[in-house]
């Protein structure tokens, strides 16, 4: 199912989307080197009640995870990606933090994820795998408007991520948004440009490149949700939730 938001949707999208990017600031500006992942997790759920929302995570059971999520927000450090289940895990210096936040309020939901490294040390490889994936998540938002396709989105992020020299796993990339977190279309992170459904006015999308420094398979943590690069390499993910306006594209989860 593809929605295209009403005005007075619009403006709901903004004001969690505003939301979203305070949490995840808030989250990113308190992930200190001693900080465990379930204090992050538990941060996150009182700021999504404080502002009367609602987690899109915690009773998210879909087909690529085992049950319910049960968590506020996606914590995936150095070799875990996507889905990163909150756990008793302490941050460590020079750890690469990737966390992804969803979250619905009067009935609009918005997304989006950060990844950044944490403490003093800061290694140079993953900083600029953080960087990749920022400017290709730019460069596909540079040319989502009215008339465009959803491959010119995917071949504008695929070509900055090869360009880095990473290999791309198109098997998750973004999707559609708006009533609930996940619809379509899907947004793979590498495609064909003029090709797939043309965007128009009022279709809110989540685009989210993401790579893994030396690999495209995954793996599966044994905790059922956890996606890990298969050669234990580092990796990042850069998501922004965006509204297609009638001559361009509007970011509604950027930082203020
Ligand atoms: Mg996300
Ligand atoms: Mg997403």
């Amino acid at each position: 199912m593809i929605e295209i938001l009403s005005r007075t949707e619009l403006h709901r999208a903004r004001e969690v989307g505003a939301l979203v990017a305070d949490i995840l600031q808030t989250m990113k500006g308190r992930s200190m080197v001693g900080v465990n992942l379930l204090e992050i997790d538990q941060w996150a759920q009182a700021m999504i009640i404080d502002a009367g929302a609602q987690s899109c995570y915690v009773d998210y059971s879909p087909s690529f995870g085992r049950g319910p999520f049960g968590h506020y927000i996606c914590t995936s450090v150095n070799d875990a990606v996507l889905h990163g289940l909150p756990h008793d895990y302490t941050l460590a210096d020079g750890d690469l933090v990737s966390l992804d936040l969803a979250v619905s309020k009067n009935g609009v939901a918005a997304d989006s994820a950060i990844s950044f490294t944490v403490g003093d040390s800061k290694p140079l490889d993953s900083l600029a795998m953080i960087d990749a994936t920022e400017r290709a998540l730019s460069a596909g938002i540079a040319v989502a408007g009215p008339g465009a396709r959803i491959g010119d989105i995917s071949h504008a992020i695929g070509s900055v991520l090869s360009a880095g020299g990473y290999p791309i796993n198109t098997q998750f990339g973004g999707h559609g948004i708006g009533s609930t977190m996940h619809q379509d279309p899907h947004i793979a992170n590498a495609g064909r440009p003029g090709r797939g459904y043309k965007l128009r006015p009022g279709l809110l999308l989540a685009l989210e490149p993401w790579v893994m420094a030396d690999t495209a398979e995954l793996i599966t943590d044994d905790d059922g949700w956890t996606l890990r690069s298969a050669t234990g390499c580092r990796t990042a993910h850069s998501e922004h939730t965006i509204a297609i306006t009638d001559d361009g594209a509007e970011i509604l989860t950027l930082a203020r």
